[in-house]
């Protein structure tokens, strides 16, 4: 699918980009925002700004203000009142088509596990103008299971029959472990009468509605996607503050990386910052680790060369995968993928200017973490072969070689 016409042009000399796979990301809001509701996403914070500052005076902000007006037909750097009043007079559904068809993705996979009145993944491909799957949210599949029931077996079973149905039609499964106790998990799959004591204990607490975050039932969750054989994300590194940051470092994982490999499964790790180096580190030594660069790059704005940088450090470049993480808002979607080309091409292009990079292995590679690597990871792609099964050995088949 070519970008709409709107998507900007590169410029001269910039790496030429297939359309993107947005690996990870989320609906937008549907309906129009106040100012409040529409600067509350635009921080991973869950309270307002402080008394005399704003989420615009930020990285993400100032990202915002420069991409997305001119997509509005207003100035880049517009004041933010502006911005929103024209906003608001276009109503969201014009924004949002608007703002996605410039973003150039030509795949969504979608996280549809946040609540809220959130466009679907087929109303996110209808307005971007490209295809979109489902990732299945491990721990709310789960908690709706748990609100059909109070009996531990028939919890059980429907949380079996719900993660084997959902991996026969998602293109993936994401865990939120990292917010709901943390990485520090023994890696062991747990031994049925302890899920199931763990399940008793939990349903007879729980008040409807409530979530989830005993730890033996998320391995349980977590092995039992791994055994579908689709690609498993897992959330690490910052989000809000429902998490408790030193114990979302990736490298908490790696135990649990180690036994989960037999199975075949392969494990993305989301966002990462500020320990995206752990996450390239992991990628690097074990062949079913991959990792994703988006929400480090749309927060850190003017910095996400730096940032991007520090992944490009140690990970392979067949293990880096594009994301935006957007939310809530299309601006993140424009955000997250301009913020990604340019810091791509600024890295690279200085790498082939100083003659550390031959140019067509810059084009390669830029493909790659753009989109080639979501295709074979997650099977997404017309050209990708088949995916990683359950018992296969993991890991991408080798890539076209330099010619
Ligand atoms: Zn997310």
């Amino acid at each position: 699918m070519p970008p709409g016409a709107d998507v900007p042009t590169p410029g001269a000399g910039e790496l030429p980009l297939p359309p993107l796979v947005d690996h990870h990301c989320h609906g937008v809001v549907r309906g129009d925002l106040d100012d409040a509701g529409f600067e509350g996403l635009l921080t991973e914070s869950d309270a307002p700004a402080a008394p005399g500052t704003s989420f615009f005076d930020t990285q993400l902000g100032f990202a915002v203000r420069r991409w997305c007006p001119p997509l509005l037909g207003l100035d880049a750097h517009c004041p933010p009142e502006r911005y929103l009043a024209r906003r608001r007079a276009l109503g969201w559904e014009e924004v949002t088509r608007r703002l996605l068809r410039a973003a150039g993705i030509g795949t969504f996979l979608v996280d549809t596990g946040l609540p809220g009145d959130l466009t679907d993944p087929a109303q996110l491909a209808a307005a971007g103008g490209g295809t979109a799957r489902e990732i299945v949210r491990l721990e709310a599949l789960a908690e709706r299971v748990a609100d059909g029931t109070r009996s531990a077996s028939s919890f059980l079973t429907g949380v079996d029959d719900g993660v084997r149905g959902a991996a026969r039609t998602a293109a993936g499964f994401k865990s939120v472990a990292a917010y709901r106790h943390g990485l520090d998990l023994p890696a062991e799959p747990p031994a049925p009468a302890r899920v199931a004591a763990a399940a008793s204990r939990w349903l007879a607490d729980r008040a409807p509605g409530g979530r989830l975050a005993d730890p033996v039932l998320l391995r349980h969750l977590l092995w039992s996607a791994a055994r579908t054989g689709l690609p498993l994300q897992l959330h690490t590194g910052f989000g809000d503050p429902d998490l408790t940051l030193h114990r979302c470092d990736p490298l908490l994982l790696t135990d649990f990386i180690r036994a989960v490999r037999p199975t075949g499964c392969t494990l993305v790790l989301l966002h990462g910052y500020p320990y995206h180096r752990n996450a390239a580190y992991l990628a690097h030594a074990f062949p079913h680790v991959y990792a994703d660069v988006g929400l480090a790059l749309a927060h850190t704005g003017a910095r996400a060369e730096a940032v991007l940088a520090g992944f490009l450090e140690l990970a392979p470049f067949g293990k880096l995968l594009f994301s935006t993480d957007a939310y809530g808002l299309p601006e993140l979607y424009v955000v997250g993928s301009r913020l990604f080309r340019e810091a791509l091409h600024g890295l690279l292009s200085r790498w082939v200017a100083d003659g550390a990079w031959a140019r067509a292995d810059a084009e390669r590679v830029a493909a790659l973490i753009a989109a080639g690597n979501a295709h074979r990871v997650y099977g997404t792609g017309a050209a990708s072969g088949p995916r990683t099964g359950a018992g296969a050995e993991p890991g991408p088949r080798p890539g076209p070689r330099p010619r």
